[in-house]
């Protein structure tokens, strides 16, 4: 799928969300999956006099999904509707408050296909939603899988119930407590002079080419991981690396980690049962390629993807903006 670039929607809140890509500036790029508009109302999860009242809110949300993929308005952005008829409220997950009025998602009761992917039309919904109304899906997708794969508990085998508003679960068994996590993932550019090391999957679309990643594995450090994926992938060595940004990444529960590595030598080993290929693109044709330019060398990773802003920051070096709502 080609880059997206200068998307508008106008979000239910009324606001316009404008991703910042702007292919032929210096903008910052906005990462995908940030900036959304929902104070998450921590205080309030545990607090179930606080939660009765925003259940009956009179305006109260509710996000609607279709399967696990959301509705959309013509306009490209996330359809909610109001919770007044909710019949069980316990299903729900509180995403957060937005001037005051809570919005909720629901839980689905038939996850067990969990983890979840991409699909086909997830891909095609994110090239249309803005960043804002991404990041409040995002969030509300990665919670509700988490619920799907942890209906028992991970201690004693005892079944599981959702609790501070959908953002733990507790055994009714043993008692034990079990919140949501997140599997941090390096995602990395290798930099010799002026090129960069890029790769692809047999499985991307013809002419894609992309960051190398991998999971963290316990007991290292973002650097170590980044430094080992590299050379198991690329057999290349990094001899620095520096960090530059971060995006959620809900299929189904990532944090990418993106970074930079210097390398010394560009001679390449390629791990072939990892990718399908490597190699070093130029400054130019990494321009050429985020610019959508039809004679590119290579099709680049979409614009919600974390690997877009890293190489866009790399293409064109400003720090990538960041949103906190
Ligand atoms: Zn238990």
């Amino acid at each position: 799928m080609p880059a997206q670039a200068g998307i508008q929607s106008t979000g239910h809140y009324g606001h316009n969300a404008t991703l910042t890509h702007s292919p032929t500036d210096m903008t910052p790029f906005q990462p995908g999956f940030s900036g959304s508009l929902l104070d998450r109302a921590d205080p309030l999860r545990g607090d179930a006099a606080a939660l009765a009242l925003l259940l009956q809110h009179p305006q109260a949300q509710l996000l609607q999904l279709q399967g696990f993929d959301p509705a959309l308005t013509s306009e490209g952005a996330l359809v909610w509707g109001l919770l007044q008829g909710q019949p069980d409220t316990d299903s729900l997950i509180l995403l957060g408050l937005l001037q005051g009025i809570p919005h909720f998602v629901a839980l689905q009761q038939h996850s067990a296909e969990a983890p979840l992917y991409r699909s086909p039309r997830t891909m095609e919904i994110l090239s249309l939603l803005g960043p804002q109304d991404m990041a409040t899906y995002g969030t509300a997708r990665s919670l509700i899988d988490w619920h799907g794969r942890h209906r028992f508990c991970g201690k004693c085998g005892g079944a599981t119930l959702a609790h501070k508003a959908g953002w733990g679960r507790r055994c009714s068994s043993c008692d034990s407590e079990h919140f949501p996590r997140v599997d941090p993932v390096v995602i990395m550019l290798a930099e010799q002079g002026d090129r960069v090391l890029l790769g692809r999957q047999a499985s991307w679309p013809l002419g894609r080419y992309s960051a190398l990643a991998g999971f963290l594995e316990p007991g290292e450090s973002v650097e170590e991981a980044v430094a080992r994926e590299l050379f198991e992938e690329a057999g290349v060595r990094a001899s620095a690396v520096r960090y530059v940004t971060s995006q959620a990444w809900p299929f189904p529960a990532q944090l990418m980690l993106a970074c930079i590595a210097q390398v010394q030598d560009a001679k390449l080993s390629i791990a072939k049962e990892e990718i399908e290929d490597a190699a070093w693109f130029s400054r130019d044709e990494v321009r050429a390629a985020l610019n959508g330019d039809a004679q590119a060398r290579f099709l680049p990773p979409p614009a919600y993807a974390v690997a877009h802003s890293l190489l866009h920051h790399w293409a064109w070096p400003t720090e990538p903006k960041r949103t906190t709502a």
